[in-house]
């Protein structure tokens, strides 16, 4: 890993060093006795009263430092001036107010999954929720009220335990929040929606008057166009969502299919008999495919059903070839935790490509994915494939939400993993064969796919901003400029203020 250089280290030391001391109660920062819609509000010129930093407050001499800014993808190395672990709400207002005062590039963090590494910053500050684990469930009004920093096995968990679901991606250790506030998708889509379609409300810390942060609450009755920017491009360019509260849905018990083709023999005919099928099948069945260099596996949930039914609505699929097949019935959060990975046992680099398709690939796309699968550069990479279609997921929630996709049949995904965990910047040989073989794949792809999805960014693509958010781009600049005109959240693809 690179060594931070000492005229670095003294630059950050300084910085910090105004106001880093951990003072806990002391109170906050954001302007006082200002009405969730009163007062002068995020573009008022109000002042707040200067800052301290509070919280478990990690700098670059403080042992840990590497481990608490290494993110899950290693690609990316980021050396922050300093790390604040946010204990409770007011340590988030605290250090958005310090960040402001102070004049410091600042990046909202909870699991760490980002894949392009933008929830970290070199020089700046990285806010980090992954503490706020507080859970509060209630079967009877099938709400739960969770802080932003669970990852989707605690939340999967937790609601199984209360027999309760709501959608989530299918890697326990990515952030609840990351993956719902810019979409979330995963086996419960077609039943019950994105994972964002079940948010009805949150508490989120802006940045308020000139140099100062609040938190609000939003939900369908207030600040509801704030909710619906959440639902799908909530990450990072509104403000920092501390809590997240969810319609959950009851869900006793799920079939869960897995089945392999050892070669890719069957390749053609798998991918069109699937995208034939699935997308148009029982709105209980999520599927999806992953076609890697000498396998292709298939893996279904059918929410609510018997074994004996996901075999025959997967039945035209699994008479291709001769798959192994296995199946478990149990309850979802158990199945859930049987198929997690360890992250130790992942490789260290990833890069993946998004995108949606509205019509079924032609032969000539499905050709263009044996290529690239035949000629893949590890036994990391895969085309990845998850059903929509006719599904929940295809209905905008109640209050409508900025994730546009859907009339998308399928989501898909070229990815590739490489290196070895522990060895960042260790300018593995690999990274640029990878990474050009992933550019490739992706652009041979581009006259088959219509849109993008957000979090999984497509660094270097044109008018990204309308294939994550399509003409809801224009709404979600206006509500930038109601809730942070001054631009405080912002990144490589984050959201512009409107200007007039
Ligand atoms: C291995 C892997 C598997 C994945 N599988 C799926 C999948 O099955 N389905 C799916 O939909 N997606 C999937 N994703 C994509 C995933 O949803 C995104 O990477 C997600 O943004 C990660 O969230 P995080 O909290 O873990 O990451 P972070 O790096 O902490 O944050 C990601 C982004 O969200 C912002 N952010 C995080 N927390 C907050 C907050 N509290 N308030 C405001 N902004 C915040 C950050 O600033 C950053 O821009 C996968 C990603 C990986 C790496």
């Amino acid at each position: 890993m690179r060594d931070l250089s000492r005229r670095e280290v003294l630059k950050a030391t300084a910085a910090v060093g105004a106001g880093a001391a951990v003072f806990p109660g002391i109170v906050a920062a954001g302007t006082p006795g200002l009405a969730a819609d009163g007062g002068p509000g995020p573009s008022s010129t109000a002042e707040s009263p200067p800052a301290e930093l509070t919280g478990r407050i990690v700098r670059p001499q403080d042992p840990g430092y590497a481990n608490a800014s290494l993110g899950w993808d290693e690609l990316f190395v980021r050396y922050p001036l300093v790390i604040v672990f946010a204990q409770n709400t007011q340590d988030v207002v605290n250090a958005l107010t310090w960040a402001r005062q102070n004049d410091v590039a600042l990046r909202v963090r909870s699991g760490r999954h980002s894949l392009e590494g933008w929830s970290n910053v070199d020089n700046g500050i990285v806010i980090d929720v992954s503490e706020l684990k507080s859970t509060h469930i209630d079967y009877a009004s099938r709400t739960a009220r969770v802080g932003a920093g669970l990852n989707q096995l605690e939340a999967v968990t937790a609601l199984g335990e209360h027999d309760l679901a709501v959608t989530t991606g299918t890697e326990g250790s990515v952030g609840l929040s990351g993956a719902t506030l810019g979409g979330g998708l995963g086996f419960l889509t077609r039943y019950l929606g994105m994972a964002c379609d079940s948010l009805i409300g949150a508490e989120i810390v802006v940045a308020w008057g000139s140099n100062g942060a609040k938190a609000i609450e939003v939900d369908l009755h207030n600040h509801e166009d704030l909710l619906w920017a959440l639902r799908g491009a909530g990450n990072g360019n509104f403000g920092i969502v501390t809590s997240l509260t969810y319609r959950a849905t009851p869900l006793r018990s799920v079939a869960y299919v897995q089945a392999t083709w050892d070669n890719l023999g069957d390749l053609e005919e798998i991918f069109d008999t699937w995208q034939r099928i699935a997308p148009f099948t029982d709105y209980r069945l999520g599927t999806q495919v992953e076609i890697h260099k000498s396998a292709i596996l298939l893996f279904a949930v059918l929410a609510d059903g018997p074994e004996a039914e996901a075999r025959e609505l997967l039945e035209p699929i699994l008479s291709i070839g001769n798959p192994e097949v296995t199946v478990q019935t149990g309850g979802w959060g158990e199945i859930y935790n049987g198929f997690q990975i360890p992250t130790e046992d992942e490789p260290a680099n990833w890069k993946f490509f998004s995108q949606f398709s509205n019509q079924p690939f032609p032969k000539k796309a499905i050709g263009v994915v044996r290529a690239f699968m035949e000629d893949a550069p590890t036994d990391d990479s895969n085309f990845f494939l998850q059903a929509f279609g006719r599904g929940k997921q295809a209905h905008e929630p109640r209050g409508g939400s900025a994730f546009p996709h859907r009339d998308a049949l399928f989501y898909s995904e070229p990815g590739v993993g490489w290196g070895t965990r522990g060895e960042p910047d260790s300018g593995d040989a690999l990274t640029p064969v990878a990474q050009t073989w992933i550019a490739e794949f992706s652009q041979a792809l581009r006259p088959y796919v219509d849109g993008a999805y957000v979090n999984v960014p497509n660094i270097g693509m044109a008018e990204w901003e309308s294939a994550y958010w399509g003409s809801n781009f224009y709404r979600l600049r206006k509500i930038k400029a109601k809730y942070d005109p001054h631009n405080v959240f912002q990144y490589e693809q984050s959201i512009p203020p409107a200007t007039c």
